[in-house]
């Protein structure tokens, strides 16, 4: 699970991390006022920002310095009214509902710094970068060297010559040591603490000199989450931050049904039972030259009516241009996924090639319903097996291109 940006500087802040002030509000009058809020308590400048499960909005016009109460109503009234595309949203871009309008810091340097689930060192590691903003996907590409990383033991944790290393490594001089050290160590502790696979903050900032601070202050002006969906049982408070705006419409929809469905990029709709048969079809249509459109796995129990939903959910997704369903039934009677087929080409029909492997449990009662009603679903053929069936897909798939 995702969390936006406010709800990570909550966090944040409960950890004891330097965060600047700031309010998430939903609309342009809302705005207007956490702005005038903001500039009256003695902000001389003011960060509108979108509030989306997605980055790159520094870059897209969605994060906005302004200087008056003005620019951030302007900054406000843009952000609400069009739809954010960057790199990482779909190409139809996000609808915006949430900003965030914070007190905005004055920067001297900008730094990365995340801790991780680092499968290939199959432990917790610690990155952090000099070269943090919107650039450092760019710099992690060109230049790996200027990335540090930090394994972290999994059962001591960071270790604090580790967060002092890091801190120095980083350029941080004086008073702002001491603050890093504090940030990276606290920083560490929530992901542990939160079941999170991923706290990224980029960027930390160093502040320019003052007087109150002539080494600058380390603070952390924008925050990235994500959580282990399996550990949110023991994390109510992160749970009731989870927004349903947010997430995939399909996937919700399947979720409800006690289906499992992760919309992909390819264009084979795949319908299977259990995680593994639905996992080796997508490879056996990779294998194949296809690309599958999603993974589905409407498990053992599924009923009729949760199957034909899974059909509704594959084929109102626009870029499916081929079905595939593999099921083999063990606990799932393979005369249920027939008379879904069935009322799924009734109900919603099957315009594109329709390609049905079916084996184990009913399969004779399975196959006696589809042969009649073979005439009502032209585009369907059976397959004898999973290589046979990849191979039909694909190839009607190409065909129709
Ligand atoms: P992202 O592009 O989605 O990662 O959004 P960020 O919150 O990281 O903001 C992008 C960039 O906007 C940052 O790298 C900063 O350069 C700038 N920015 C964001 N907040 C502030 C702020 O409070 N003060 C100043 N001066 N710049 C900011
Ligand atoms: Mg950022």
């Amino acid at each position: 699970m995702k969390i936006h940006e406010f709800q990570a500087r909550q966090l944040l802040a409960t950890a004891g991390i330097a965060v600047p002030p700031g309010t998430m509000v939903t609309s342009v009058e809302e705005a207007h006022t956490a702005a005038r809020s903001l500039f009256s308590l003695g902000s001389t400048q003011v960060v509108v920002k979108a509030q989306v499960h997605a980055g790159g909005r520094g870059k897209a016009g969605f994060v906005r310095v302004v200087n008056s109460i003005d620019e951030a109503v302007a900054a406000s009234n843009f952000m609400l009214g069009n739809r954010m595309i960057t790199p990482q949203t779909p190409p139809e871009g996000l609808v915006v509902g949430r900003l965030l309008v914070a007190d905005a810091v004055a920067i001297a340097h900008e730094y990365y710094i995340a801790v991780l689930v680092d499968r290939a060192q199959r432990t917790n590691t610690l990155i952090a970068s000099t070269e943090g903003g919107v650039e450092i996907e760019a710099v992690a590409e060109s230049r790996p060297d200027a990335i540090i990383r930090v394994p972290l033991d999994p059962i001591l944790g960071l270790q604090p010559f580790q967060a002092r290393s890091v801190a120095l490594a980083l350029g941080f001089k004086g008073k702002a040591i001491a603050q890093a050290v504090s940030m990276v160590t606290k920083l560490c502790a929530l992901q542990r603490s939160s079941d999170a696979s991923l706290v990224e903050v980029n960027p930390l900032v160093l502040t320019p000199p003052t007087a109150t601070h002539p080494d600058g202050q380390v603070m952390a002006i924008d925050a990235k989450f994500a959580f282990d969906d399996n550990a949110l049982f023991r994390h109510a408070d992160i749970e009731a931050m989870h927004d349903p705006a947010e997430e995939n419409p399909a996937e919700l929809r399947a979720q409800a049904f006690g289906l499992s469905y992760v919309a992909l990029d390819g264009n084979i709709g795949c319908l299977v039972n259990g995680a593994g048969l639905a996992m080796s079809t997508m490879d056996i249509i990779k294998l194949h030259g296809g690309e599958p459109a999603n993974f589905l796995d409407v498990g053992g129990s599924a009923t009729e009516e949760a199957v034909t939903e899974a059909f509704r959910i594959i084929l109102s997704d626009g870029r499916v241009q081929g079905v595939l369903v593999n099921i083999f039934g063990g606990i799932m009677q393979c005369d249920r996924i027939a008379r879904a087929i069935v009322g799924a080409a009734q109900t919603i029909g099957f315009r594109v090639p329709l390609v049905v492997r079916l084996e184990g449990t009913n399969v004779e009662e399975a196959r006696r319903i589809l042969d009649a009603a073979r005439v009502n679903i032209p585009t369907m053929q059976s397959a004898t097996d999973l290589d046979d069936a990849a191979a039909k897909i694909v190839s009607s798939v190409c065909a129709n291109a």
